[in-house]
């Protein structure tokens, strides 16, 4: 089943994170734009044959921001980067596939 859309998506610029509220769930997952850039799923990015990503969080600038944000159909957000770039794609699902893996590892890492 997919992942109903965020009640809402929010840049938080001078935070430099971008604010997604799910439905039912009370707290915001907040993710800084930097590691949303490096986690770009799009082709150039990511190899579409091999599945091997190309672009990382180091690779993006650290002023990295939003430019635009553009709803597509209701399954995903459509970014363009203030470095030019505008070819990712984030689905709810990928969104919150990196919600849940960022809380898993802040786990491991509360836990130590
Ligand atoms: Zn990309």
């Amino acid at each position: 089943m997919s992942v109903l859309p965020p009640q809402s998506i929010k840049a938080q610029v001078p935070r430099r994170l971008l604010e997604l509220t799910w439905e039912g769930e009370e707290q915001p997952f907040a993710i800084p734009f930097r590691v949303l850039r490096g986690l770009c799923p799009c082709a150039v990015c990511v190899n579409e044959m091999t599945g091997v990503r190309t672009y990382f969080v180091e690779d993006a600038p650290e002023d990295i921001q939003p430019e635009n944000m553009e709803l597509i159909g209701n399954y995903a957000v459509k970014i363009l980067w203030s470095d030019g770039h505008s070819t990712g794609l984030y689905t709810w699902d990928y969104l919150k596939k990196i919600q849940t893996e960022s809380q898993s590892e802040s786990q491991i890492t509360d836990a130590l």
